[in-house]
């Protein structure tokens, strides 16, 4: 990898995931290439986990991948948060055409236990479009603890101590680590989350997988890693920054999930932190893109921290989600 030529905004090749409970909205709504199949399930956007690896699309560090950046070049890319052992954050699209199962992540201290060990998982999910009467489950209901999850879950009818609420396309909503959870069918959502791989599946609705067979449960796991005081996950109340066009969707010690609001060029960045951006309405520019193209709806970059602050211009109108570390 040329390690002289300045770092620019990244742009970087989709990973996806096909699985039973995808569709076609990733190509469709989001313009991913996607092949002809109709279970495209995720688009992995940025990460740095083991072999699923983002690499660079354009420009002279074209075919670069994200941990080759972080480890070459992760004082001009991360700044103030460099050195790290890889990129922290994953950015991805979820198309569920189904009601995935309910799953809970550990948090670090539990992660790093396993074999090999993992980041804890705290994620947040940005409602891209919800079909009507979309559902997403997230914590438990008031009055239900650990105990009682076990119980209903033995039982299958765990849904009746599931807190869930129908969301609106814009919604934002934090997972910490231990909030069980699920992404109910016909949502669209854009997800930012720890680069984690930890998962303990809790409950599959009864449902049996392709094979005719209920698919795996973790529910010793599942249930140790599950944090009963956390309450019902609400969608956020987005709250000011200062930044007329920016408004606050998640803050947590993970991550901090921004939306912008552009109608005019906006200086980004200059804060010594690398932002994941994503389009998720309209179009922008970016100052220093080595593509031609405008960055368009469905779109992501990162945005180094050696490159702030930089101008986005948007055609017309755009709306931003800017993820970064704290
Ligand atoms: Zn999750």
């Amino acid at each position: 990898m040329p390690t002289t030529q300045p770092l620019y905004p990244l742009r970087f090749r989709p990973i996806f995931r096909r699985y039973l409970w995808g569709g076609r909205r990733l190509g469709d709504v989001l313009g991913k290439p996607i092949g002809p199949e109709s279970d495209y399930a995720e688009s992995w956007e940025i990460v740095d986990h083991g072999d699923d690896q983002s690499v660079v699309l354009a420009g002279p560090l074209a075919g670069a991948t994200l941990h080759e950046l972080v480890h070459e070049r992760g004082a001009e890319l991360l700044g103030k948060h460099h050195p790290q052992p890889r990129f922290p954050l994953l950015f991805k699209f979820l198309d569920a055409q189904q009601t995935l199962s309910v799953q809970v992540h550990p948090d670090d201290a539990r992660a790093g236990r396993l074999n090999p060990p993992d980041y804890g998982k705290t994620e947040a999910w940005y409602v891209l479009d919800a079909q009507p009467g979309s559902l997403i489950y997230a914590g438990l209901k008031r009055g239900f603890d650990r105990d009682a999850l076990a119980r209903e879950l033995h039982r299958g009818t765990a849904e009746l101590c599931l807190h869930r609420f129908e969301p609106k396309s814009g919604d934002c909503v934090l997972l910490p680590a231990g909030l069980i959870h699920a992404i109910g069918a016909g949502l669209l959502v854009a997800e930012i989350q720890q680069s984690s791989d930890a998962t303990y599946r809790l409950y599959d609705w009864n449902r049996v997988g392709p094979d005719g067979r209920p698919r795996q449960l973790h529910l010793e796991q599942g249930l140790e890693a599950v944090d009963d005081q956390l309450g019902p996950g609400l969608p956020a109340e987005p709250q000011p920054t200062g930044h007329p066009a920016c408004m606050r969707l998640a803050s947590c010690d993970k991550f901090i999930l921004s939306r912008w609001k552009l109608s005019s060029p906006t200086e980004f960045g200059g804060d010594n932190r690398c932002h994941i951006l994503a389009v998720v309405a309209g179009a922008v520019r970016l100052d220093g893109d080595a593509n031609d193209a405008p960055l368009p709806f469905g779109g992501t970059a990162i945005l180094p921290a050696v490159c702030g602050p930089a101008k986005i211009t948007p055609i017309g109108s755009a709306t931003v989600l800017d993820a970064t570390l704290p």
